[in-house]
């Protein structure tokens, strides 16, 4: 039924362009030609640092005119005050608002494109519009290119962004890109440990929607479809490494079509939780919390644990260990409040369920690995 009645009253944006297919990357400058406002309009590239020095990639980047790249680091997933400080440089270099922002690297750089191209449009700060529906303004015209698969970034409504108060996303009809490219040959160097955890959150995500009270029909097909390819991916055999690649950009794909309909569940708010306080990154968090979410997931976390055993992962262990009960309360906190991911997860009754109490059990049991008291 909560299906159903989302299903009546939220229609959500999707993203206009995409185009798919190995080396389509190069087709970028085509793409964005017709989209240059004027000489004084530039675009503006962000792009991971991880590609500095990498010409295979960076020669590809039809620069003219006053149009610049700024690499960005993915260490640590984007703060809302780095997003306010591109938005006044961006703003103070040029006379003009940019034709375009585009974003090349996984979700960390996806979301700075997505969050300066809203700012530019938009007054105040960034922390400002942390929430649901608060940007009043279409954002610049802004293109997501993924160079590691997972997230769904590419096609959501959201961009998540640690603030000063929360960690939380832009969640917005003005959030999604105008225009993707999906090259999975982009995401043939990234490391194996990194392809797990980021390739798991789109797993987590098809667990998350497939075993939520928010299911729909609409939802649902496309968290099937990423299922079964995410098993393919992660248990199979007879892939190719192209194979592989391009699958899980799909599964990305559909992944995050599936949670744009529904949501996210408890592996998420706890994610959300350990990078508030940790900064801890969102894929291995989910990682961490969802190995131990059996009672909630049992069939997901018993495949998650084969999928982490066949690509021999060790996750870390004991990153909390040293906790004070104040920052647990912290991380409780920030996970409690993201009420609409339990709701889809437990059902309307779950303040019933999740006290702080039991949530912090659960942190102690996925974080500490041993039951010892806290302090
Ligand atoms: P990431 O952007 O954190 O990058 C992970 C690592 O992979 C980095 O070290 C990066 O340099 C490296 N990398 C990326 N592409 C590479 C390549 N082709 N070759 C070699 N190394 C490469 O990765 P992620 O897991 O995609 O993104 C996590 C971020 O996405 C978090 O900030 C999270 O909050 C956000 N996120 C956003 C959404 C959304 O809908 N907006 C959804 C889920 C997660
Ligand atoms: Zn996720």
């Amino acid at each position: 039924l909560v299906g159903s009645e989302m299903c009546i009253r939220d229609s959500f944006p999707m993203v206009s362009k995409i185009v798919f297919g190995r080396g389509s990357f190069s087709q970028l400058g085509e793409i964005l030609e017709p989209k240059r406002l004027n000489r004084n309009a530039p675009f503006i590239y962000f792009v991971d640092d991880v590609f500095k020095g990498n010409a295979w990639l960076t020669s590809r980047i039809p620069l003219a005119y006053d149009d610049k790249i700024i690499y960005v680091s993915a260490d640590e997933e984007p703060k809302t005050v780095q997003i306010d400080q591109l938005v006044e440089q961006i703003i103070l270099d040029y006379k003009e608002r940019p034709s375009g922002i585009i974003g090349i690297g996984g979700g960390c750089i996806m979301d700075v494109a997505k969050a300066v191209a809203i700012m530019l449009n938009n007054d105040g700060e960034s922390k400002d519009y942390q929430g649901w529906d608060l940007v009043k303004n279409p954002a610049v015209y802004h293109v997501g290119v993924p160079t590691i698969s997972g997230t769904g970034a590419e096609v959501s409504r959201t961009t998540i962004l640690t603030g000063p108060e929360r960690k939380l996303g832009i969640n917005s009809d003005f959030t999604p890109f105008d225009q993707v490219i999906l090259d999975p040959e982009l995401t043939k160097d990234v490391p194996k440990d990194q392809w797990f955890y980021t390739g798991m959150d789109c797993y987590v995500h098809c667990i998350e929607s497939l075993n939520g009270t928010y299911l729909n029909a609409f939802s649902k097909t496309y968290g099937e479809t990423a299922y079964e390819l995410c098993k393919e991916i992660f248990l199979s055999d007879h892939l190719t490494a192209e194979d592989a690649q391009d699958k899980l950009m799909m599964a990305s794909w559909h992944g995050g079509m599936s949670i744009a309909y529904s949501q996210v569940g408890v592996a998420h708010a706890m994610s959300y939780g350990l990078g508030y306080l940790l900064g801890v990154k969102h894929g291995i968090g989910n990682c961490i919390v969802f190995d131990h979410l059996e009672e909630y997931y049992p069939e997901g976390v018993k495949l998650f644990k084969q999928m982490k055993e066949k690509h021999n992962i060790q996750l870390p262990q004991g990153i909390c260990a040293n906790l004070t009960d104040k920052e647990f309360d912290t991380m409780i906190g920030v996970a409690l409040s993201l009420e609409p991911l339990w709701e889809n997860a437990i059902g309307k009754n779950w303040k019933k369920k999740i006290t702080p109490e039991l949530l912090k059990t659960l942190y102690q049991l996925s974080l500490i690995h041993i039951s010892e008291p806290t302090r």
